[in-house]
């Protein structure tokens, strides 16, 4: 294996990726860029989560009043089985990286309405990293740009709430609580992947790269 490659082309060539696993949430902006740039419209859907744990959303009140309409579903990407995501082509994400969703774009970063939380990457396979090399800069990521991301994923999921007057009262329950950071990329396999420690490896190899973030 060539360890100079984008860690996201080793991942490709040896796992199943987390383009090919997980279901993104996609903000009314994210729907307006990608609908502007591609001329459609049938690239998402109304989904309940597959992992159920995603409905827990305790640990960040704004995300959970926002993103989850009240039957529990929320705007998803179509994904098809066993390729995953509907933008996944063979030369890896078919969309620009300003145009991609920006929980693809924040990935490997944890957060909440309050910030950047930690960097998580339990489906990254951190055991293919040159020596030396860290996970953010073979992703091409930085803090920086991640914390302005993250800023436009809030400024635009609150595009989502019923009225205006509904954000005093989640926010400031938000600054009260202490709660464990959870993922916003979510996947069936995650919670497998989270108690084991472990990367989950591929039934079938996938054919393709896969670059998910910035680069
Ligand atoms: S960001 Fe996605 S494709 Fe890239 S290494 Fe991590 S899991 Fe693999
Ligand atoms: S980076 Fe592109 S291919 Fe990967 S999950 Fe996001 S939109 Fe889909």
């Amino acid at each position: 294996m060539n360890r100079k490659e984008p860690l996201c082309v080793r991942c490709a060539q040896t796992q199943r990726t987390c383009c090919q696993i997980c279901e993104i949430y996609i903000t009314p902006g994210d729907l307006d860029r990608i609908a502007a740039y591609t001329g459609e419209s049938d690239f998402h859907e109304y989904r309940r989560p597959i992992n159920p744990e995603y409905l827990d959303q305790d640990d960040d009140p704004l995300w959970a009043a926002c993103v989850f309409r009240p039957d529990g579903t929320r705007r998803v990407l179509r994904r098809t089985e066993p390729d995953g995501c509907f933008f996944l082509g063979a030369n890896g994400c078919r969309l620009p990286p300003d145009v991609r969703p920006l929980v693809c774009r924040l990935y490997p970063f944890e957060y909440t309405e309050q910030g950047l939380q930690s960097v998580s990457g339990t489906m990254c396979p951190t055991r293919l990293l040159a020596a030396g090399e860290t996970l953010l800069e073979s992703l091409g990521m930085d803090a920086e740009t991640a914390e302005v991301w993250r800023r436009q994923l809030y400024a635009e999921i609150r595009r989502e709430l019923p009225t205006a007057a509904d954000l005093p009262a989640i926010t400031a329950h938000a600054e009260g609580s202490q709660p464990t950071p959870r993922p916003h990329l979510s996947s069936p396999e995650s919670a497998a992947v989270a108690s084991s420690g472990s990367i989950p490896k591929a039934e079938v190899l996938p054919k393709t790269p896969s670059p998910c973030t910035s680069v």
